[in-house]
């Protein structure tokens, strides 16, 4: 089988040919500057190759897709229709989505009607969607939602303590992100520890953070809220912060609600502590070189990981394997290592000879360990791509 995999932003758009079974990916790329001019990047094998194309829209970045991928010397199918069906990620399922779905016309109405949860990446979203649809009408689309995974939440960890009516009219409740990321790494977890019923805390820690509280595959609480602004600290993004700082700045410095949020969106996080990047692996070569901010930077996110780790053991009753997953999570082994540092009072101990390796999927905690500590490189593609074969066998 081949299931392309699409994840549409504003003004990109990022391809995927893979086999859901191996995982294997025969090509790969990404469509930028649409809507601006338009330029396709494509990868096959070790081959890269670069091209201008005119997308004004989505459209015509699905075509280019499309094309290259039927390309002669470029190109690893000989006709679309070798292309079994295509996976959209999709960032907000709002209350619509339990689980990934075909795509039909009640499904696009749906993903509109949650626009106002996710107002930046959803329209991105249906655009993809709507401009595969047009060129390929045939071809099953499915939808795989960031939030879906997180909905089986309890209410105590979904609702938040504000008057009903936000929630009952407007939806205004925890939802959480990376879902498709969370679902692969509790997937993979529940393999490698040979066991489907445990309680586990996942860190995907990356530009964008986000933990959750998994008891038997199912999610039970996650760091991220309405939107991907909450929870732990990050590139760029403040994290939890109190409402009334936003009042504060916005009063002294006539500042509009939705500019101060710019700020705490892209402004915030390890970007701001550090007052040098946003990048983990900046953050540890200034504080190497006796940089406090950037020592201050990385401690503040450890130990706001840390606590959520201890948070979330408490509301599960205690948890089996703590995993650590994406960019940082998967290579930054200092960030790994101090994390484990602050839960020793819960008998968490890796070895550090075990912890020194990055990227690699592997079992880092020592045989006396009270919790199993593991890293699983995630895959959100395989997630995809797997979702998709799934639902239109
Ligand atoms: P995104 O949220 O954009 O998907 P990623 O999961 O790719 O982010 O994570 C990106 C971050 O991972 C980078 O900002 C960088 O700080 C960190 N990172 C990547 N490689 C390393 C490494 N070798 N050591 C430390 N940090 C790394």
């Amino acid at each position: 089988m081949n299931i392309l995999i699409i994840n549409a932003g504003s003004s990109s758009l990022k391809y995927q040919l893979m086999n859901p079974e191996t995982g294997d990916v025969s090509a790969k790329g990404l469509c930028e500057r649409i809507g601006i001019d338009g330029r396709l990047n494509h990868k096959v094998g070790d081959e890269k190759v670069v091209k201008d194309i005119p997308m004004p829209t989505h459209s015509e970045a699905i075509a280019a897709t499309l094309e290259i991928l039927q390309d002669p010397q470029y190109g690893v199918i000989k006709s679309v229709d070798e292309i079994d069906a295509v996976g959209h990620r999709v960032l907000h399922g709002g209350m619509e989505f339990f689980a990934s779905c075909v795509i039909n016309d009640d499904v696009i109405a749906a993903i509109k009607k949650c626009i106002p949860l996710g107002p930046l990446h959803n329209p991105a979203n249906l655009m993809g969607i709507e401009a595969c649809q047009a060129v390929m009408p045939k071809t099953p689309q499915v939808a795989v939602f960031d939030t879906a995974f997180h909905m089986t939440m309890p209410p105590k960890a979904y609702r938040y303590a504000i008057p009903t009516e936000y929630y009952e009219n407007d939806s205004i409740r925890r939802y959480g992100f990376h879902g498709t990321s969370h679902k692969y790494v509790a997937k993979r977890t529940a393999e490698l520890v040979g066991k489907t019923e445990f309680k586990m805390v996942n860190c995907h820690l990356g530009n964008g953070s986000s933990m959750a509280a998994i008891k038997d595959g199912k999610c039970q609480d996650t760091t991220m809220g309405l939107s991907p602004l909450a929870g732990v600290p990050m590139g760029t993004r403040s994290g939890d912060i109190d409402a009334c700082v936003v009042q504060f700045i916005c009063n002294k410095y006539g500042m509009s609600v939705d500019d101060c949020l710019n700020m705490l969106n892209k402004k915030s996080g390890m970007l701001a502590l550090s007052g040098v990047s946003s990048d983990f692996r900046d953050l540890e070569d200034g504080a190497k070189k006796g940089d406090e901010n950037c020592a201050l930077a990385r401690d503040k996110f450890c130990y706001e990981v840390a606590k959520y780790v201890g948070a979330y053991a408490a509301a599960l009753n205690g948890i089996d394997v703590l995993t650590f997953t994406a960019g940082v999570g998967e290579n930054d082994v200092n960030v790994r290592a101090a994390v484990c540092e602050y839960l020793g009072f819960m008998g968490v101990k890796i070895d550090p000879e075990l912890n020194s390796k990055r990227g690699k999927e592997m079992k880092i905690s020592t045989p006396d360990s009270s919790v199993e500590v593991w890293v699983v490189p995630t895959n959100e593609e395989l997630m995809i791509a797997q979702d998709t074969a799934e639902l239109v066998k």
